[in-house]
């Protein structure tokens, strides 16, 4: 065990949590809490259109009533734009990122006659862009990302040939998640990154650019996804059913999900502390 980990749990606000999210914050509190380290909180509210205060608001109150409290100030992603702004002029002055002009359906016609996928990118700007820049694109490379899942194992992509350059600010001028998340998390010296399956093929895009970047790459662990009752993943905008009153029943269910022994506690502390005994004997 090491007190140098730094874990964090980063909801984007585009509606309140539910069992997915709370079966993420919980296990990356936990997570943190078994190697006696700190947990920082993140709003992720870089893509302004699908976010909103208030939702916000309502997850760090509902954080707070669950005594989740972020061992650090708050950090908000919208409030970041200049050092986002920084990092893309140095990848670009680097060569590693370069403007693309491509339009969703010219990227779909070029995919469609190179017999590739339809959400791969087919390096069209690659040699210089063929209009008016609309966003900009990172320059991937074809080196394998694999790094070892805490829970799921292995795991690789050959970033350039499954995806391909992908955006790290859009053509509506929103920095893209896979940017800001990386620039967060190193920023924050994040050690730990535990988070929802469903973002596991993110993660080598976010290693490629930390790779790039010449930074740490964290550990990671990508915990089950709650699926609802026509076996989809749970999500805010698809207007998941927010926690209901009684949170402790709430982290009860997550608790369970994750596949744990039941607890049954008086308080949160004395749930978090069962709950940290149990995780140190299965993960640490
Ligand atoms: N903001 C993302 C979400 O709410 C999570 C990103 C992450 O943990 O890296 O799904």
């Amino acid at each position: 065990m090491t007190n140098q980990y730094i874990g964090r749990f980063a909801p984007s606000p585009t509606g309140r949590l539910h069992a997915g999210s709370l079966a993420a914050a919980l296990a990356s509190f936990i997570d943190a809490r078994a190697h006696h380290g700190q947990w920082l909180i993140r709003i992720e509210d870089v893509d302004t259109g699908r976010c909103k205060k208030e939702w916000a608001d309502d997850i760090l109150q509902t954080l707070s009533a669950l005594q989740m409290h972020s061992d650090g100030e708050v950090i908000w992603q919208s409030k970041r734009i200049d050092r986002y702004t920084n990092v893309l002029n140095q990848l670009i002055e680097s060569g590693k990122a370069y403007g693309c002009s491509c339009t969703r359906l010219e990227i779909e016609k070029a995919n469609k006659a190179l017999g590739l996928k339809p959400n791969h990118y087919p390096g069209t700007c690659r040699t210089g862009a063929k209009g008016a820049i609309r966003s900009w694109r990172f320059l991937t490379n074809h080196e394998k990302v694999t790094f070892t899942d805490r829970w799921l194992g292995e795991y690789s992509q050959d970033v350039e040939t499954e995806v391909g350059d992908f955006v790290i600010k859009r053509a509506d001028g929103l920095f893209a998640y896979q940017l800001a998340v990386v620039i967060d998390d190193h920023d924050c010296g994040v050690t730990d990154i535990v988070r929802g399956a469903d973002l596991i093929d993110n993660t080598p895009r976010q290693i490629a650019l930390m790779r790039t970047l010449d930074w740490n790459e964290p550990r990671y662990m990508h915990i089950p996804l709650v699926l609802n009752d026509r076996h989809e993943k749970l999500s805010k905008q698809a207007g998941a059913r927010p926690l209901g009153n009684d949170l402790m029943l709430e982290l009860v269910h997550a608790w369970r999900h994750l596949g744990f022994e039941e607890i049954r506690a008086d308080s949160f502390e004395a749930f978090y502390q069962e709950a940290s005994l149990q995780w140190a004997n299965r993960f640490l």
